[in-house]
């Protein structure tokens, strides 16, 4: 069993209705509680690695890690460059064993967005590699992407048809009022249901639906799709950290979307609050420990088990594993 693209994952997932999770991974923990989640629940998996977290851990150790995780579990894995943004970066990753990468030129004018991205999914093609793009910009701050609510737009479903055929690429990011970080809305834009709890806008789904039409069966991905759960935002907060006013995306609203043509859905945010919220709590209740694996087995067991909730609850993708060829 080695790395698999995401190429059947998409093909199966767009046809049954479901969305892979592609959950972005910056040491150990974080790889064993997501991959042991999927192989409970036989689900395929993206693990993503942004431009941060190989210079926090180093290519060498992130993809070591990952292989491992393979080895472990024996599940198809996908691994998964998040937001390139230059060509050689997407290169270096080709040429280290990614089977998946993606170029986000979605900051610049639409040619120069499709003249990069073209030649990105030409060097990525030629190496057996697959290619996600971007077109229009999410909102929000995400290790080194860093989007202003006034630099945001959304996507325009007008552009999808042209800027597929031109570059080549095998799926396509969109933004339809998803945004990166733990701070998607701001009170002042949600509305309180019957339990006090805020519930932020809808999704875009008319534009979804539109660029669904104008691209049958392509590959949709959503990024920014942590739904900022509200116990781990308690759980930081009542053990010394301060995160006042973070909302994210209802989950109902992302498993609407995994039953369209969207084929992945990149959480990340809410993996960080429960590994924060879990190790903070640790340490307040237990101020004379001192050993690492005390308080990161705690924490890699709840991202374990948000994991699985996402898998199954969410994207709909538990159960689907064996079905793939090299599953
Ligand atoms: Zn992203």
């Amino acid at each position: 069993m080695a790395l698999v693209s995401s190429k059947e994952m998409f093909e199966k997932a767009y046809k049954g209705g479901y969305a892979i999770g592609a959950f972005n991974v910056n040491n150990m923990e974080i790889v064993q509680g997501i991959t042991e989640a999927a192989k409970e629940v036989d689900a395929p998996l993206i693990l993503q690695v942004s431009k941060g977290a190989r210079a926090y851990a180093n290519h060498t150790y992130l993809i070591k890690l990952v292989e491992a995780a393979v080895i472990e579990t024996g599940l198809p894995i996908c691994l998964h460059l998040d937001h390139g943004d230059t060509f050689e970066l997407c290169k270096s990753c080709i040429d280290g064993g990614f089977t998946s990468v993606m170029i986000d030129a979605s900051s610049k004018p639409f040619e120069e967005n499709v003249e990069l991205t073209r030649r990105v999914v030409e060097y990525a093609h030629d190496h057996g590699v697959v290619v996600e793009a971007e077109l229009g910009a999410l909102a929000g701050i995400e290790d080194d992407v860093n989007v202003s609510a006034e630099d945001s737009h959304y996507t325009r479903p007008e552009e999808v048809e042209e800027f597929v055929s031109r570059t080549g690429c095998d799926s396509l990011a969109i933004a339809i009022g998803t945004s990166h970080g733990a701070y998607k809305f701001k009170p002042e834009q949600c509305t309180p249901n019957e339990k006090g709890i805020l519930v932020p806008p809808p999704l875009r789904f008319d534009i979804l639906h539109e660029v669904e039409k104008n691209l049958p069966n392509f590959p949709i991905v959503l990024h920014g799709s942590s739904s900022v759960p509200q116990d781990y935002v308690k759980m930081v907060n009542e053990n010394g950290g301060a995160m006042p006013g973070a909302i994210g995306v209802p989950e109902d609203q992302l498993r609407e979307a995994a039953r369209s043509a969207v084929c992945k859905i990149n959480i990340d945010s809410d993996l960080r609050l429960a590994m924060t919220g879990t190790i903070r709590k640790f340490f307040r209740e237990h101020p004379d420990k001192f050993d690492p694996r005390e308080y990161l087995k705690p924490a890699r067991a709840n991202i374990h088990e948000l994991v699985k909730h996402k898998l199954v609850d969410v994207l709909g993708c538990a159960g689907h594993a064996h079905e793939l060829s090299n599953g």
